[in-house]
């Protein structure tokens, strides 16, 4: 399509603002329309984080001669017709024209099929004439000085260094939506990125490997599912490969990426029970629906946007995400074996850290093992030492078990783990972890039944408390009666527990409501109310569960064993830590120095 002058009446309607805003959002801009060009390489050059320099080329369809000047022309664009139909990542026609009237910019092109290339410059905003240049295919966009004719800005730049991450950032997150496409930056990076195009059916997950780590290819389980013409794809973190921030979080709509905080919280429900409240999924998630179902126009940078049917959305995430790691049968994170390994390796050689090429960039905390419940002394704790306290139940393995996910039991050891064989390896179990996970899914299996059966107790427990704690736990206590924990007010400051779920037998039931009392005080009022229910019935399973330190017959192990393997979610508590962890014969051979 031509570029055009928008028409007065659209150039109002569409949301206006300041697109430049640091080094980032030029590159931002300047690889978007790289993209829309159809371009197979982009490179991006930077120098002083960007602020000096940046230069981005293409081997896209290019711009004609006669159209240099008005592509630097504010409102004029080869793009958009439709609001209420925007196919491509530019529609505006303010970005060439932004950056012109801000820094030193060079634009030289050669139209696809054209015989020259040509060239066009603008230093703060006066436009040179069009002159021919050499240039083989594309187009090669140069921003010198940004900000040199606005230094009231200029002072608002950060670091180079922290300008840097962030264009890095950028082209991260447009090369993770396009893995067909090469991208590669260079300049003031300490990390230079290249990427080489993906194809084939595995090209998304292979980009995604390349971005995010190796590590999220192996911890993340791939997403397909499609509702009322949205469709969701991509990859979803096991939950027990999280991260103690939201940064590796990847959300894109229609390819673009946002920022938005209904699908931020579809995927804290999706997750909700399976990790705890401060850890983060780690995911890289593609919706894609008619352009006419999503608002783009609300923000100048586009990070922020509409759904006209967000309920749709947000239930199509929290379900396939649920379903998917429901269906996915025993599965804990790699991660653990991995920081298991290292732990028993800790006398000999360091093992060496993985070294993704964008590790470190991809995970700026520097937590290249992602999730941090195995605390070094937790770790050491793996070593088996025959201490004087330390009984291991051995048990002969039950041969037909050995074939299972989850092996055969062979022994308890510390009254805490149990140990079993596997075709190829060992798998460690934390007892509490699993049995509390069980217990979990059990409560919500009956919840959805039948409600749970209660028991009366013969002497109400009276469970003293602060007077507002003891007001709210009454304020809830029809919730509460659904899952069979009947109680009341007894006077200011105490609650008399009259009736106890059945199913989590004999447990401290003051225990339980100061828990609960500390979990309301962080209810979030807008969950749903069987989201709150699950929170209670989590809060309740750690109170019926297998506490460690009980000890276990063999036949009692494998019970547990197997129930793992037909519970959904087993492969991690209600808090997200691992119930159990596998260590591969080849792993101990590696320990052994056998391979
Ligand atoms: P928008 O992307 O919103 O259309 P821009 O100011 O970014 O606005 O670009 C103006 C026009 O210049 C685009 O519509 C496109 O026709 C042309 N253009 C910009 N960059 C490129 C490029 N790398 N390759 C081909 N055409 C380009
Ligand atoms: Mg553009």
């Amino acid at each position: 399509m031509p570029i055009r002058r928008l028409s007065e009446d659209m150039v109002n309607r569409i949301a206006a603002g300041e697109v430049v805003e640091r080094p980032a959002s030029v590159v931002k801009e300047l690889v978007e329309n790289s993209i829309d060009a159809g371009a197979t390489r982009i490179e991006v050059t930077t120098a002083a984080g960007g602020a000096a320099l940046i230069r981005v080329s293409d081997d896209g369809s290019g711009i004609g001669r006669d159209e240099l000047a008005l592509a630097v022309e504010r409102h004029c664009t080869s793009k958009l017709e439709r609001l209420d139909d925007i196919r491509s990542l530019g529609f505006r026609g303010e970005a060439l024209a932004s950056i012109g009237a801000a820094a030193r910019l060079a634009i030289a092109s050669r139209a696809a099929g054209a015989a020259d290339a040509w060239e066009i410059t603008v230093e703060g905003g006066e436009q040179s004439p069009v002159r021919p240049v050499a240039l083989s295919a594309g187009t090669r966009v140069e921003v010198r000085d940004l900000f040199f004719a606005t230094p009231a800005r200029l002072k608002f730049l950060k670091s180079e260094r922290s300008e840097a991450a962030a264009v890095s950032e950028v082209v991260r997150r447009l090369a993770m939506a396009h893995p067909h496409i090469r991208f590669s930056l260079s300049g003031s990076d300490r990390m230079p990125i290249d990427l080489q195009a993906a194809n084939g059916p595995d090209a998304r997950i292979v980009r995604l490997a390349q971005v995010m780590g190796e590590d999220f290819r192996q911890n993340a389980l791939p997403i397909a599912a499609e509702r009322e013409g949205v469709r969701l794809s991509g990859f979803a973190g096991l939950p027990t490969f999280s991260r103690a921030n939201s940064l590796a979080q990847f959300l894109f709509v229609n390819d673009r990426t946002v920022r938005d905080r209904m699908l931020l919280s579809a995927l804290r429900g999706a997750y909700a029970d399976l990790m705890k409240h401060d850890r983060y999924p780690v995911v890289a998630l593609f919706i894609d629906l008619d352009p006419g179902e999503v608002d783009v126009n609300v923000h100048p940078s586009k990070a922020e946007i509409r759904f006209r049917d967000p309920g749709l959305v947000r239930g199509l995430i929290v379900g396939a995400l649920r379903q998917a790691f429901a269906g996915s049968g025993p599965r804990t994170s790699t991660t653990h074996a991995g920081a298991t390994v290292s732990a028993f390796r800790r006398q000999g050689a360091r093992p060496a850290r993985p070294t993704g090429i964008m590790w470190q960039s991809a995970y700026p905390d520097g937590n290249t093992v992602a999730v941090g419940s195995f605390a070094e002394d937790e770790q050491a704790s793996f070593a088996v030492s025959p201490s004087a306290d330390a009984r291991a139940a051995v048990a002969e393995p039950e041969s037909a078990n050995l074939s299972r996910p989850l092996g055969a039991a062979v022994a308890q050891v510390h009254e805490t783990y149990i140990v079993a064989q596997t075709a190829d390896g060992l798998v460690v179990v934390d007892q509490h972890a699993a049995h509390e996970r069980l217990v979990y899914e059990r409560l919500k299996r009956a919840m959805d039944e039948h409600g749970l059966a209660s028991q009366i107790l013969l002497i109400p427990d009276v469970v003293e408390l602060p007077a507002e704690d003891a007001e709210r736990v009454a304020a809830r206590a029809d919730e509460f009666a659904r899952l069979g924990l009947v109680l009341e007010r007894f006077g200011p400051g105490a609650i008399a527990v009259r009736e106890t779920p059945s199913m989590l037998g004999p447990i401290d039931s003051g225990a339980l409501v100061r828990d609960l009392a500390e979990e309301l005080a962080e209810w979030d009022e807008t969950d749903t109310l069987r989201a709150r229910l699950d929170r209670v019935a989590s809060t309740m399973a750690c109170h019926g569960s297998v506490r460690a330190g009980r000890h276990l017959r063999p036949e009692e192990m494998d019970a547990l064993l197997r129930e793992m393997e037909a519970t959904p979610n087993a492969s991690e508590c209600n808090h997200g830590r691992p119930t159990y962890i596998e260590l591969k014969l080849a792993d101990i051979e590696r320990l052994f120095g056998r391979r």
